[in-house]
């Protein structure tokens, strides 16, 4: 696998869910709790990166403008074949229950505390989720992370949110660094999309929400499957 040498860089920038903050608990078992209520007859393994998609791009909606949407969001694979207000109730359902579980059943990966206090001392560090920066901010506190980082970027930092590279860019230019000075670590198809066009080493994290062939596909520079992998790509 390829290696990382930290002299050749100057930033790293880190999406929230996913590679710091491990949410995949709460969306399994709101997908569960919907599977069962609901009746439906899918796979919960096979459907989870389609969910994992729906719940962070909605995250960062306000609800009039989930509903105006909401015939486009709900033209997924999993929903398919069932009428638009039974899907509109089992979407609803299934983001609450979310909700619910989320503070309990999520914490951060194991390592990547130890991971982030390490690249502080060499680089400079920053958040960019399609969520609220306050809510980034609010996970940073709860596990004592906010020191390293100097920027965070949410939702509401921005005009368009990854997959547009419009975040990583207003990074790198608040910390005048060149792309090639600069990492971006994501686990969605959207970060790598991000990553590319903003012309940054990407390296993607197959945390469990998307499949490892799906991200593949979409040609990141470095592929790991986990936490364990991510720590070991970096040469200190
Ligand atoms: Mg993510």
């Amino acid at each position: 696998m390829e290696k990382i040498n930290l002299e050749k860089y100057k930033g790293i920038i880190f999406d929230m869910d996913g590679v710091i903050y491990d949410i995949s608990e709460a969306i399994k078992k709101a997908v569960d709790d919907s599977v069962e209520k609901y009746d439906m007859n899918v796979n919960p393994d096979e459907v989870m990166e389609e969910i994992a998609h729906l719940i962070e791009e909605i995250q960062n909606y306000p609800i009039p403008k989930i509903l105006l949407n909401s015939y486009d969001l709900l033209k997924v694979k999993f929903l398919e074949g069932i009428s638009f207000f039974k899907k509109l109730r089992i979407a609803i359902f299934m983001f609450n229950q979310f909700n619910k579980y989320k503070d309990d059943e999520s914490t951060i990966f194991k390592g990547i505390d130890d991971l982030i206090s390490k690249l502080a001392k060499n680089v400079k560090l920053a958040i960019l989720t399609n969520n609220k920066s306050q809510y980034a901010e609010e996970v940073l506190k709860k596990f004592n992370l906010s020191n390293y980082f100097s920027t965070i970027i949410g939702f509401n930092d921005v005009t368009e949110v990854k997959p547009n590279p419009e975040g990583i860019l207003k990074i790198l230019n608040k910390w005048d660094l060149k792309p090639s000075e600069a990492i971006f670590i994501g686990d969605m198809t959207t970060d790598i999309e991000a990553g590319k066009a903003a012309n940054v080493k990407m390296i993607c994290v197959a945390s469990g929400l998307a499949q490892k062939e799906t991200l593949r596909e979409h040609h990141p520079d470095i592929l790991v499957d986990n936490t364990d992998e991510l720590i070991k790509v970096f040469d200190f």
